[in-house]
Parts: C-alpha cells; sequence; structure tokens
C-alpha cells in the first residue's frame, strides 16, 4: 500500500510522520504549484471551491507517483468540504486511476483501521503521538517565524531557516532528533540580528482554514506581510487545530471558543466552515492587532457570510478581505497588501502623535 494524501500547509508532515513510523509506504505529492492547480481546475468544476481544486491536482500528481490509497477528511460537515472526498473519487474513477479513498466518515478509528491493517493499538497510539509532535513543532517554529521575519535584518534570512527548519523536522526519525531539531532551529532564530520598525504592527490572519494555511493557495501572504516589517498572527492553525489539552477544552478556553463566544452577539450559530470562528477573532483581537486580513476562496459560503457581518461591527479594527480563485494575480495581492500595511501605519502615526 502507497499511501498519499494532500498538502494543506504542512500537515503532510505529520501525516507522512505518523504513516512511516506504523511501516505504511508513503507517497508525498510533489510541492503544490502552477502544474497542481491546472490539474485542478481542469478536472473540477468550474465553480467548485479552491481548496477543492488544489486538493484534486495534488492527489493526481501523487497518483501519478505511485501512490494507490488516498486519506481524505470527510464526512458531516456543513459546506462543501464534507463532500469533497466522494466528487474527487468519482472525478478520479472516470479519469481511470486504480485507487483506494479513506475518509473519516465511519469514523476516525475505523480511517486509522482500514491504513494501519492490523497493528496493535499501541503502536498506532505512539505514531499518532510522534506526527502530531511534529506538527506541534512546525507550529512553535512557525509562530516565532512570523516575529522575526517582521524585524530581521538580512532579509530573506528568516526564511531560508524557515525552509531548513521545516525540511529537518520532517526528516527527524524519533523524538531525540525532532528534540534536537527544535532547539536548535528555535536558537537559531531567537540569536538572529534584528532591526526596529518605527511603528511595528501586528496583523492578524483569518477565514477559510485551508487558504489561510496553505502558503501556495494565499501567495506566501506571510512572508509579504513580514516583508512589509508586520508581525503575522494567525490563530487558525494545525498547531491549534490538532492540540489536544484536556483543561483548556474543558473550560472552553481554546481560542475556537474564545471566538466563538465573541462572536455571539453578532452571529449566535455555527455556519460551519470557519465562518464563526473568522467573526470571532474581529471581535476577540479589536485591541491586540493593529488590521486584519480576512481571506476566502470564491464562491465559500461561511467566509461570505463572515465577510458580510465583519462591518457591523463597530470595534475599529480594519480589514482586508482578500477572495482567491485560480484567476488571482500575486501582483494584486502584494499591491492590496501593501496599501493595507501603509494605511496601517498612518493610522497609528496619528494614535501615537495624539498620546504624544
Ligand atoms: S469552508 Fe468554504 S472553501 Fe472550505 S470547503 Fe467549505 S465552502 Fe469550500
Amino acid at each position: 500500500m502507497q499511501v498519499t494524501f494532500p498538502h494543506m500547509g504542512y500537515i503532510y508532515v505529520g501525516i507522512a510522520a505518523m504513516a512511516k513510523w506504523l511501516n505504511v509506504g508513503v507517497v508525498v505529492p510533489p510541492p503544490t504549484s502552477q502544474r497542481t492547480l491546472s490539474l485542478g481546475v481542469k478536472y473540477s468544476p468550474e465553480m467548485v471551491c479552491l481548496p477543492f481544486k488544489l486538493s484534486l491536482g495534488n492527489m493526481i500528481e501523487a497518483l501519478e507517483s505511485g501512490a494507490d490509497t488516498i486519506i481524505m477528511p470527510g464526512g458531516l460537515y456543513g459546506c462543501r468540504f464534507g463532500y469533497y472526498h466522494k466528487a474527487q473519487e468519482a472525478i478520479l474513477r472516470e479519469l481511470g486511476y486504480d485507487f483506494e479513498m479513506v475518509s473519516q466518515e465511519l469514523g476516525i478509528m475505523h480511517m486509522v483501521k482500514r491504513i494501519t491493517r492490523g497493528t496493535p493499538l499501541r503502536e498506532v497510539i505512539t505514531g499518532l503521538r510522534f506526527g502530531l509532535t511534529k506538527m506541534n513543532v512546525l507550529h512553535e517554529l512557525e509562530q516565532m517565524v512570523h516575529k522575526k521575519r517582521a524585524v530581521e535584518r538580512d532579509r530573506g534570512e528568516v526564511s531560508r531557516i524557515h525552509r531548513d527548519g521545516t525540511k529537518a523536522i520532517e526528516n527527524a526519525a524519533d523524538h531525540q532528533e525532532l528534540k534536537r531539531v527544535r532547539q536548535e532551529y528555535l536558537q537559531t532564530l531567537k540569536n538572529l540580528p534584528t532591526v526596529s520598525p518605527p511603528i511595528p504592527l501586528k496583523i492578524g490572519i483569518t477565514g477559510e482554514f485551508f487558504i489561510a494555511i496553505d502558503p501556495f493557495a494565499n501567495m506566501d501572504m506571510d512572508v509579504e506581510l513580514g516583508r512589509l516589517g508586520a508581525e503575522v498572527c494567525r490563530p487558525l492553525s494545525v498547531g491549534e487545530w490538532i492540540r489536544f489539552t484536556p483543561v483548556p477544552i474543558i473550560l472552553g478556553l481554546r481560542e475556537k471558543d474564545r471566538s466563538h463566544k465573541a462572536a455571539m452577539p453578532y452571529l449566535s450559530r455555527n455556519v460551519f466552515g470557519d465562518g464563526w470562528q473568522s467573526v470571532g477573532e474581529k471581535v476577540l483581537h479589536a485591541r491586540d492587532w493593529d488590521g486584519l486580513v480576512h481571506v476566502e476562496p470564491f464562491g465559500c459560503l461561511p467566509e461570505t457570510m463572515a465577510r458580510n457581518i465583519m462591518p457591523s461591527i463597530k470595534d475599529g479594527l480594519p480589514v482586508l478581505n482578500l477572495i482567491f480563485d485560480e484567476h488571482t494575480a500575486k501582483a494584486g495581492v502584494i499591491n492590496r497588501l501593501e496599501a493595507f500595511v501603509d494605511m496601517l501605519r498612518k493610522k497609528k502615526r496619528r494614535q501615537v502623535k495624539v498620546c504624544v
């Protein structure tokens, strides 16, 4: 069996680690590229959302590289994500590929059993733990990268360390090596020479999960904002998603729970996808962020609702809304980010002057 899965940011690192730990063959799709997007667009329904097209492109490239089993979440979601795997399976079969589609529709344990085929539960849990630990380390590294990129002295140095660190985490064979890699890269980032920007900015990114976390889909927005001297804060992350810490879960202290609570006066129920959280993040971080970039794929209903509710939240937090599809051009995204950062700086400078 050769298992594969779509990229979705760095999630693939954790899944590959779990599979390798359990001696399951893995085919990581080639990095998402223009070819991936073209394949996805060619074979997807025209109006379906961008994450569908990109993940379909990943699947085609992985099947071309020898994969025979695809892992894709699916099941009871309130938006199209719930039936992605069914539609993608039908498209791939029509294209003539021979493979098995595995989703957690019948429960996560059912999915794990189908992939691990008789591996003792203890082993499975150990493998899961290793994969989750890798994703947590990636999350830690990414948070430090966001802080440092905004103030780095030598342009591009943080991105280089981030790339190398991600590769080293991906290649770490056991917990001990992972611990060493974590310390090494966090320390390297801490020791980097920095400059102080005249007006430091904190910009939140929220919106649809896939676009918010996937660097190809959002056109390296983190890097562009960092280049403009803004620290990126992104509560939607794989680390937040997979962290299992019982006390915050029981007490409702996770970012997700807090944002849902904050959204209540404006949106009192789950609209699925990440729409509820998007509204809540704006309320929750109105004081600690200087601006918010809200990202959504074209045609995404939950985020369309969130986008239309946001102007009614009169908290003074400026919002830049960016809609992505296969026609979105990077130059246009950069242009809008630059104008947004400029506007935030002017606003902050005025506030500083008033205080002085
Ligand atoms: S949240 Fe939006 S973009 Fe994501 S699958 Fe659902 S409808 Fe599509």
